[in-house]
């Protein structure tokens, strides 16, 4: 399905952004794995996914919260695979605390790393994908991108702000008539390695059993009561990459079990 793309994740060794590079890269594309670390460990997340899915996977260290790396990591993707064919705006931070105690830093990193590297990245890539005609950029929003929960003003701001500079992204590559579509991803709650170690202190704390927490805890504004998982943000991920989804542009598809339904 997605056979001879390049795809670049953010933020990738982990989570959900390995999940969907787990998913583009079974269905054909050459990845380009990233985070901050330029680790060891990093080089070798991105061996194994080669070695289990056949394609050509590498890893790229970059910093998110910086502009220059981010526009590093776009060129470097392109000397080294010609050509970037899909974008996945995916790396991002967490902080909870009321405004008015809310850490200016932490302001500061979610701001960068949560929004303003999508501008840097998609800045970098769209030249190219312009020229050629075609691209996909995807950016994983959240369902805190559509609506809001109190302590995570910065979070909050900057899911809502990838929302609007998907819906800008998408207006510009119609503009210049080509097959460039640009949309946000947004999910509830993901099951992920993070998540399952907050169950187990959850547990703890509240001394309830996992079904309580999951329950009563962690997903009372999830109808469905479900977690996500990383396979089903890939797999939509990967449709809004194919073909098929060549009219759907500048809008957000929720994965997050009716919560934005209430
Ligand atoms: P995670 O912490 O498991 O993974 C984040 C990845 O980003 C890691 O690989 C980490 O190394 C990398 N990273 C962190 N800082 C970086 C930086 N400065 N530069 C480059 N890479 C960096 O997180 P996750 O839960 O998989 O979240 C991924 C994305 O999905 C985020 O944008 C998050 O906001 C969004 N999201 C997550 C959930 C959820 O329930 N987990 C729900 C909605 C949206």
């Amino acid at each position: 399905m997605l056979d001879g793309k390049i795809a670049i994740v953010t933020g990738s060794t982990s989570g959900i952004g390995l999940g969907i590079a787990r998913v583009l890269a079974g269905k054909g594309a050459s990845v380009v794995l990233n985070d901050h670390t330029h680790s060891d460990e990093s080089r070798a997340i991105a061996a194994d996914l080669a070695k289990e899915t056949g394609a050509d996977v590498r890893y790229i260290g970059a910093d998110m919260s910086k502009g220059e790396a981010c526009a590093r990591l776009v060129e470097e993707a392109e000397a080294a695979f010609g050509r970037v064919d899909i974008l996945v705006n995916n790396a991002g931070i967490q902080h909870v605390e009321k405004i008015e105690d809310f850490p200016t830093g932490k302001w500061d990193a979610i701001l960068a790393i949560n929004l303003s590297s999508a501008f840097h990245t998609t800045r970098a890539a769209m030249a190219g994908m312009k020229a050629r005609g075609h691209g996909r950029i995807v950016n994983i929003a959240s369902a805190h991108g559509l609506t809001a929960s109190p302590y995570k003003s910065a979070y909050v701001a900057a899911k809502h702000g990838v929302v609007g500079l998907s819906k800008v992204v998408a207006l510009e590559a119609a503009e210049a008539r080509v097959d460039v579509t640009c949309n946000a991803v947004c999910p509830g709650y993901v099951w992920t390695p993070l998540v399952e170690a907050q169950l187990a202190d959850q547990m703890r704390a509240n001394d309830m059993t996992k079904d309580e927490v999951i329950d009563k805890v962690m997903l009372t504004r999830t109808p469905t009561r479900e977690f996500a998982t990383v396979e089903q943000i890939g797999e939509t991920t990967a449709f809004l990459c194919s073909d098929a989804a060549v009219q759907i542009t500048g809008t957000t598809i929720s994965v997050d079990g009716g919560w934005t339904a209430l």
